[in-house]
């Protein structure tokens, strides 16, 4: 009747304070208690034990004599009943409230763990702590009508690092296969292979702890297996679930009560075989008990020694952690049993001192959790209808986009980008996140085929690509920074050598471009050019703007600072003045005292009048401090803003040099020439054809300097034989048809009229471009 499967379950634990391991000590009744050497504190917390010299050198093999031992409580002469409400009863009852729980007896064979334990199953009154848990568990489910909770149990012996399921004698377990194996996963730790029984009451809860009893006794003898000898854990798990079926959450817990294995030490010799076998395994167990405890008291330790053993690993989610945990250690009161009284003792208060920060285990029931949001989203839908007609809005579709929605709204967004659509319309949040999405899809393959288009023209070169790079420096291509042969300053791009920062198939594909190698056939974005151009061509002009940035921002600076100087100083002389006029006026109503025509002041006023007087002085000197700066000021905003003039200038020419002019017409108009072709518009220097060109170049070197009032002239010169060459072309071309076909059938008109040719030829503008460039040349030398 499990009531789901793990993996429909969300787990967390809220974590809780931190708290200390609890440890108890019970001792042993007896006759012979050894009043002379155990003590106990006043607050029954702690246990001093003296050792009289002469006994010591019997009993225990130390110089020391006495030890004191803090703890939780010493159960002297108590009863089960007492015990069980100062160990257990509280762990037990957090336990329904989803945190883990662990209580442990520990020490030496026949002190008393399996009668605090279990306690005598012929004798009501002596049962143990185990009976008393499960009926405390059974009365607070009858206490919360509230919750649903579900109470399972098992039962596990280890006994020489091999585990035993004490309940498989039951019918209902069918016999195991494969030997027990402890699975850790997400949920924590569980022994694959044990029976688990759930038990909804009381009487059946006592039934499985007897069986499993007698299971032990009787593999005692059948299996001559000492049961002294094995750990035995018998765990209670509580689920707990509300009955509210809005509540998602429901909580999870294990009480492990845990009936350890004698603790003590046989003596190396004497022990053999089964015995020595059995010792060996105990002493490693209970010792990484104490090690994997330790280990998770210490918040700096991040690893726990849980798979050195059995006990430990099965333990793993029950210990220290986010457990209550408590430790009872049985002791003997007899002298004869010191040795092991000390011992157990020590264990005891180094547990003492582990934290734990016990937690509850609360979890999340995915199944009612899908429910109930179900439920939720059918009210949602519902509201949305309503919503819908009230607004006149019909036939709005709230489901998911199928495969034709989303390409159509792939093809929306294509023709937005092309410009065929002006608007995507806005239908609901889920179409507008598609078109986001699709923003993305439609820009990715863009990318690629941007990339495809490349590489089909181009060699590119990953520049983490040493190999490649090297080849292309063998090759002459490429200089050892990197940089491509013959670029200025190395911040060129050329042979499609991605940076080294860039991805390879990322934004690289939108950087610039070396217009000697490569040139984009859509030139990039004008603020993109303009960063590369500041780093590349401009880079000295935007080094000298940036300069006169900075010392214009530096004066600025000061000459605040100076105002807020000045400022100041007239406070205080403000301040100054008063005071000496009080002065004055008291000296006035004191009468004044006169020396041979000379004023006599006190001493105050005379140093008020000296203060005044400096402060004056400083005064001028910051006024005059000030007005340098200023004029300063003045002559580097001036040098700022013509330094951003240049730079604009510079980077529209170098734009239209980079990205528009063919480089053949770049060259055929560059010699010797102060004029850049970049200076020119585009449209208009295309359509000089290539002698024009050439007479151009020639015209700037000899005819130009006269001054712009020689324009029309050269303007009609350079028509008039743009005119004849036509006709030259023409009267050769006849010549050849003639050649070919005699005689010549017609004649052509003998004036053609070049229709490319406007109004206003294109070098009039092309010379109003020099005009201004040498104007501005000009200014900048000055
Ligand atoms: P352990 O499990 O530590 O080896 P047991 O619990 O088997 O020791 O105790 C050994 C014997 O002592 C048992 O017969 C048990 O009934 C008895 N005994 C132990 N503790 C007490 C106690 N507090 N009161 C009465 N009898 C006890
Ligand atoms: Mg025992």
């Amino acid at each position: 009747m499990m009531r789901r499967k793990n993996d429909n379950k969300r787990y967390f634990t809220r974590m809780g304070t931190r708290k200390k391991v609890h440890a108890f000590v019970r001792v042993k009744p007896t006759d012979d208690f050894a009043h002379e050497m155990i003590k106990y504190g006043d607050d029954n917390k702690s246990i001093d034990i003296h050792i009289k010299k002469d006994l010591q050198k019997g009993v225990v093999n130390n110089k020391q004599t006495d030890w004191s031992f803090k703890l939780d409580g010493v159960l002297h002469n108590a009863s089960q009943d007492l015990v069980y409400e100062t160990v257990a009863k509280d762990v037990v009852a957090q336990a329904l409230d989803g945190y883990n729980g662990t209580i442990m007896c520990y020490g030496q064979t026949g002190a008393g763990k399996t009668y605090t334990m279990t306690g005598t199953t012929e004798n009501y009154k002596h049962r143990g702590i185990l009976p008393r848990a499960l009926q405390q568990v059974f009365r607070m489910i009858e206490e919360r009508p509230t919750h649903a909770i579900t109470v399972r149990v098992s039962y596990l012996e280890i006994y020489n690092e091999s585990l035993f399921d004490l309940l498989s004698t039951l019918p209902c377990v069918g016999p195991s296969v494969t030997p027990m194996t402890i699975v850790e996963n997400p949920q924590g730790v569980f022994i694959k292979g044990l029976s688990v029984h759930l038990t909804s009451q009381e009487e059946d809860a006592f039934s499985l702890l007897f069986e499993g009893e007698t299971n032990r006794i009787i593999a005692s003898h059948t299996m001559n297996k000492n049961s002294s000898r094995s750990h035995c854990i018998f765990t209670i798990y509580v689920e707990a679930h509300s009955r509210t079926l809005s509540d998602e959450k429901y909580i999870t817990s294990k009480i492990n009560l845990v009936d350890l294995a004698g603790s003590e030490r046989l003596k190396k010799s004497g022990s053999e075989g089964r015995v020595l076998k059995e010792a060996t395994y105990i002493n490693k167990s209970l010792s990484f008990l104490e090690q994997a405890i330790i280990a998770l008291g210490d918040q700096k330790r991040d690893h726990i020694p849980f798979r050195q053993c059995k006990l430990t690993h099965a333990l793993k989610d029950s210990l220290g952690g986010n457990c209550n945990m408590v430790l009872l250690t049985n002791i003997y009161g007899e002298a004869s049993q010191l040795e092991e009284t000390l011992s157990s003792l020590r264990f005891a208060s180094r547990m003492k001192l582990v934290t734990t920060e016990p937690a509850i285990n609360e979890k999340y029931d995915a199944e009612r959790m899908v429910k109930n949001l179900e439920k939720e989203l059918a009210l949602l839908k519902q509201e949305l209808a309503i919503h819908d007609s009230l607004a006149n809005r019909t036939l709005v579709n709230y489901d998911p986009m199928d495969e034709i929605q989303i390409a159509e709204i792939n093809s929306q967004v294509r023709r937005y980008l092309e410009g065929t659509l002006d608007e995507i319309d806005i239908i609901n949040l889920r179409q507008i996140q598609e078109v986001f999405n699709q923003f993305r899809v439609v820009l990715s393959q863009q990318e690629q085929e941007v990339e495809l288009t490349l590489r089909r023209k181009y060699t590119l070169i990953d520049k983490n690509d040493f190999a490649a790079i090297s080849a292309v420096q063998k090759a002459g291509l490429m200089d050892v920074d990197g940089h491509l042969v013959g670029e200025p300053d190395g911040q060129g791009f050329g042979l499609g050598v991605t940076p080294f920062s860039a991805k390879p198939g990322k934004k690289a594909k939108s950087k610039k471009m070396f217009k000697e190698q490569l040139r984009p056939s859509t030139p990039p974005p004008k603020p993109v050019a303009f960063e590369d151009f500041k780093n590349e061509r401009g880079s000295e002009i935007n080094r000298i703007f940036k300069e006169n940035k900075s010392i214009l921002n530096e004066r600025r600076k000061r000459a605040s600072e100076t105002t807020q100087r000045i400022n100041a100083i007239k406070r205080e002389m403000d301040v100054t003045k008063e005071a000496l006029n009080f002065q004055k006026s008291l000296r006035e109503k004191q009468g004044e005292y006169e020396n041979k025509g000379l004023m006599i002041i006190d001493e105050e006023e005379f140093l008020l009048i000296l203060k005044l007087k400096d402060l004056k002085k400083q005064y001028r000197t910051e006024y005059q401090d000030l007005r340098d700066l200023k004029a300063e000021i003045q002559y580097c905003q001036h040098l700022v803003d013509q330094c951003r003039h240049r730079l604009l200038m510079e980077f529209d020419i170098w734009y239209n040099e980079s990205f528009f002019i063919p480089e053949d017409i770049q060259v055929s108009l560059k010699p010797g020439s102060s004029i850049r072709p970049g200076m020119v518009p585009i449209s208009r220097i295309m359509s000089l054809g290539e002698d024009d060109q050439d007479k151009f170049s020639q015209l700037q070197q000899t005819e130009l300097p006269e001054g712009p009032d020689s324009f029309s002239f050269y303007n009609a010169k350079v028509k008039t034989e743009q005119k004849r060459k036509r006709e030259r072309e023409r009267e050769a071309e006849r010549q050849r048809h003639r050649q070919r076909e005699k005689p010549a059938p017609c004649r052509e008109p003998d004036v053609g009229l070049d229709p490319r040719l406007p109004g206003s030829h294109p070098r009039l503008k092309a010379h109003n471009y020099l005009k201004t460039m040498m104007g501005f040349q000009q200014a900048h030398r000055k």
